[in-house]
């Protein structure tokens, strides 16, 4: 039963309560082979029938708080931290009777592409276990494909590509939604100015359902707005013939696998059969992006990590006799792992006096400029789209072998979008072979339901979907 024949139904209390049960079993049974969880939560049920989710089953990033249930963000620092509140979207969803699954694998403190720098459970690809789940949401990605016809979303992040990716790795859609659409209060942090909250599922139509429990302002997030349009709505009136197209030339041009290259040109033939114009634009700064990204994040996340040194939050030592500066870096070097402390110290050196203005003040100038070249095309077409990912999931020992800068360069397509807080939607296509890949649906701030519903008309038209 999918999220619309769920809701649609006339379900007793019992019979809401035995399809969680259901769905709990199942996800703990596929864990076993595909690692997609960290924590399950261990509550029974509640009452749902009147509830406007009805007891609908959501899987949490485990880098949004949840109350009384283990919050890791994917690291052994936060192993046994229990956190006294709900972040925003959990009590939103909560409130509106959803049953939290559990709390999903991901990258530590979601620094990474693949889910491979986990300091818990490493989660396998849903598509083909020899492969990697897509990062920094991996584990999302792989609950979301596998629960594929159950009535479940899966509560995503994204900083830089972390919710597109692991959507493109295991074929299902998501919506990375313009920053400050949804509340970031009770995320843990990576980087503040490029955080977003967002949402996975098998179809755009459970996306928008969800995003309309969850959006808007939230006054324990100064950076929230309102977002008064109904998602449904929108996605209910669509008309794509009044769309203005284009596609990212360069993006194209970035395409290292040939599977991606020729389900991107079906699906373009496909619009372009259904009578929709497809220009072509290019996009100068995709390469600046990339390194400006990586200097702006790891600069954020590495000040954002200074809190855990074994006192307020996560594992603590034995203080006795100590320097604070010894105490803290035992810690620290004991419980971060590899990529944390290669980003602590980059961001630590390039907002150090003397390389400020050359790296992180420079980064930020790259910055606006990705922002103005995204707005002013978003002046002449309501879509861009482009492929999700240059490469199709790669087998864990390929990853292995990949020096970081190179990890780094495989987001030189979801990075610039993210930098530009603009919404983007991943759309799972068939490739000849078992594997997914993804077409990115990018609109102008604030106009992401028209990006969802152009989704959910390629959804209901298209022959190609994963
Ligand atoms: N791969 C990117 C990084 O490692 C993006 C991660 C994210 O969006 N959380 O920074």
């Amino acid at each position: 039963m999918n999220l619309r024949e769920w809701l649609e139904e006339e379900l007793t209390n019992k019979e809401i309560k035995e399809n969680i049960s259901y769905i709990i079993e199942k996800a703990k049974t596929l864990d076993k082979d595909y690692n997609f969880m960290i924590t399950f939560n261990e509550e029974d049920p509640k009452d749902y029938q009147e509830t406007k989710l009805k007891g609908l089953v959501v899987s949490v990033k485990d880098c949004f708080t949840t109350k009384n249930m283990r919050t890791t963000a994917g690291s052994r620092i936060l192993e046994d931290y229990i956190p006294p509140f709900d972040a925003t979207i959990v009590k939103r969803l909560k409130d509106a009777g959803a049953h939290i699954l559990g709390k999903t694998a991901m990258d530590e403190f979601g620094f990474g592409s693949f889910s491979t720098n986990c300091a818990f459970n490493i989660p396998k690809n849903a598509n083909d276990v020899t492969r990697v789940a897509g990062g920094s949401s991996g584990g999302a990605g792989v609950i979301t494909r596998l629960l594929k016809g159950e009535p479940h979303v899966a509560i995503a992040e994204s900083t830089g590509g972390s919710i597109s990716n692991p959507a493109a790795f295991n074929g299902v859609f998501s919506i990375t939604p313009t920053y400050g659409l949804l509340s970031r209060y009770g995320l843990i942090d990576y980087a503040n100015t490029l955080d977003k909250p967002g949402v996975m599922a098998s179809s755009a139509y459970d996306l928008a359902f969800i995003l309309n429990t969850i959006k808007g302002r939230d006054e324990r997030d100064p950076t929230t707005h309102d977002y008064p349009l109904d998602f449904l709505k929108v996605l209910s009136s669509f008309d794509p013939s009044n769309s203005k197209i284009a596609i990212i030339k360069d993006y194209e041009e970035r395409i290292i696998d040939k599977e991606i290259k020729n389900s991107l040109k079906k699906v373009i033939d496909f619009l372009v059969n259904e009578g929709l114009e497809v220009e072509e634009i290019s996009l100068s700064l995709t390469d600046a992006a990339l390194a400006s990204y990586y200097v702006i994040a790891t600069a954020e996340a590495s000040t954002n990590l200074a809190k855990y040194c074994g006192m307020r939050y996560g594992k603590e030592g034995d203080v006795k006799g100590k320097h604070f500066d010894e105490y803290f870096s035992e810690i620290r070097s004991k419980y971060f792992g590899e990529e944390v402390k290669r980003r602590i110290i980059l961001g630590s050196f390039v907002r150090m006096a003397g390389y400020r203005d050359a790296y992180y003040i420079k980064a930020l100038k790259v910055r606006s400029k990705v922002i103005k070249e995204f707005k002013q095309h978003l002046l002449n077409y309501d879509f861009l789209l482009a492929p999700t990912m240059p490469i199709l999931p790669p087998k864990f020992e390929d990853v292995e072998n990949l020096r970081p800068h190179e990890v780094y360069a495989l987001d030189v397509l979801t990075v610039p979008v993210n930098l530009a807080g603009l919404p983007h939607v991943n759309v799972p296509l068939k490739t000849t072979l078992s594997l997914p890949a993804g077409l990115h649906i990018i609109s102008d701030h604030f106009k992401d339901a028209n990006a969802l519903a152009m989704a959910y008309w390629i959804e209901q038209n298209y022959k190609g979907i994963f």
